[in-house]
């Protein structure tokens, strides 16, 4: 059977998003759409240019002549290319997350990285993770799914993913704030802003493993997508 449906994982910040995601995309079969990493990498590009964060010609500039390229790992992991620079490792400093958010509100920014997720999205068979996939990206996408966990909770898992990452570690309480200042801006934005869909499944992860987490999704998708007797 071919797998041509779309998935779609929003929720808050540190959710653990990217690692569910490219897991359900691996037990499925489906590819692996990272869309956080798409607004980290036009975040990158705006402070390598030096171009201040509000729409202007230049912007516009920028996002036409944009090749933004995310390239699939075996592992399940990604390489993201900005006009042929490798970029992956860049987006995902302290200076990005702290930028990030004001750069997704803008308009022309999110119009030119939407246009592309839907390209991408063209022909199905992917599992998309970001704030506005459910609501806003993939309206019609076959199943939904709103993961979130309690702000100790997200807190404690960005600590344990910046440990992992050899990346400077800030306090408990620091990153929790960090977390909440990025919530509101995601959540309070004019365009496509954070949401739950309104058909959207919620997964509260307090408490639950990885493999938990996404064995809750794999089941949902069976449930929903496959013919009685497939799974
Ligand atoms: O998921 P990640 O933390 O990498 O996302 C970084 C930022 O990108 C978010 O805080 C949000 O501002 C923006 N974003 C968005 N819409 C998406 C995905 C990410 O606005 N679909």
């Amino acid at each position: 059977m071919t797998n041509s449906a779309i998935i779609a994982i929003d929720g808050p910040a540190g959710a653990g998003k990217s690692t569910v995601t490219r897991q359900v995309a691996m037990r499925l079969g489906l590819v692996y759409l990272d869309t956080g990493a798409m607004y980290r990498a036009v975040t990158w590009l705006l402070q390598s240019l030096d171009l201040p964060v509000q729409e202007s010609k230049a912007l516009q500039q920028a996002l036409s002549d944009l090749e933004l390229r995310l390239e699939a790992q075996p592992q399940g992991d990604q390489l993201v290319w900005v006009n042929g620079k490798n970029v992956t490792e860049q987006i995902r400093t302290a200076e990005i997350t702290a930028g990030v958010s004001a750069v997704a509100a803008l308009p022309s920014v999110r119009n030119a990285l939407t246009a592309q997720q839907r390209r991408l999205g063209a022909s199905g068979g992917l599992v998309a993770e970001g704030r506005d996939i459910g609501t806003a990206v993939f309206p019609n996408a076959e199943l939904k799914v709103y993961l979130t966990a309690t702000v100790a909770e997200r807190a404690r898992r960005r600590s344990a993913d910046l440990i992992q990452r050899g990346l400077p570690l800030p306090d408990l309480q620091q990153l929790e704030q960090e977390i909440n200042t990025r919530d509101q801006l995601d959540s309070t934005r004019a365009v496509a802003p954070l949401c739950k869909a309104a058909d959207a499944l919620e997964l509260v992860s307090d408490g639950m493993s990885i493999e938990q987490v996404v064995q809750q999704i794999v089941s949902w998708y069976e449930a929903k997508l496959l013919p009685p007797g497939f799974s």
